[in-house]
């Protein structure tokens, strides 16, 4: 097998429970080498799965408390976002390497095998970001996963939250809205959004705001691929 990351030949680990079943090889792997760089999240933030040793919310969660008292957002994430992943993330958003979007749909595969939901938000990028790198990296990743809703849209000339420093990304105004819909969606259904990283929490607290004007009663939570 070749490694969809390193392109190095490997022997893939032989798994029992695989020999039996139909899904063999459907999934692109990593090698063992590449995929250790990758660092899953032991239980941190119950709230937003912040690394950390207390079963506490985070300080980010409790900040969030006074802006939203009974509306904290879940999120669930599955990679810590170390230098590897970092890394990754910059190769694939700088340069757009679509090749790098089934490297993290390959890492982010299991945790849809715990969820589920009605339907699957991708959160959007600006349209003057789709234009450069001619496609969406957050729907790259995941549409090969799950049925994606894209219900948000991203205002021009939003720049991106990794490009600024933390005060700022916690001042950033809401840019989402909805999408104008052909009809109408059932009332207090489940949705998930879904990005690549959180860092603050305000993109994703601006795209539940944003999400949550199409039904107040809906249930929303996201994942991200890092915390
Ligand atoms: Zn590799
Ligand atoms: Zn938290």
């Amino acid at each position: 097998m070749r490694c969809l990351y390193c392109q190095q030949q490997f022997l893939p680990p032989i798994v029992w429970r695989e020999l039996f079943s139909l899904q063999v090889a459907q999934q692109p792997v990593l090698c063992q080498a590449c995929q250790q760089q990758f660092e899953p999240l032991a239980p941190g933030c119950p709230t937003c799965g912040r690394p950390q040793a207390s079963p506490s919310r985070c300080q980010d969660c409790q900040r969030w408390q006074q802006h939203y008292p009974t509306q904290l957002l879940h999120n669930h994430a599955s990679y810590h976002y170390n230098l590897a992943m970092h890394d990754l993330m910059v190769q694939y958003k700088r340069y757009g390497d679509y090749q790098l979007a089934l490297v993290l749909q390959t890492l982010i595969a299991p945790a849809f095998r715990k969820l589920e939901y009605d339907y699957y938000v991708p959160v959007p990028s600006a349209p003057e970001h789709l234009a450069r790198r001619q496609f969406d990296t957050i729907n790259a990743i995941f549409a090969g996963l799950v049925p994606l809703s894209p219900l948000l849209e991203k205002a021009t000339g939003t720049s991106p939250q990794g490009e600024k420093q933390r005060r700022a990304r916690l001042q950033t105004p809401q840019a989402f809205y909805l999408r104008p819909l052909v009809g109408s969606l059932p009332p207090g259904a489940r949705y998930l959004l879904l990005d690549d990283i959180y860092t603050t929490g305000r993109t994703l607290y601006h795209a539940r705001d944003a999400l949550q004007v199409l039904d107040p009663q809906a249930k929303i939570e996201s994942l991200t691929i890092c915390r």
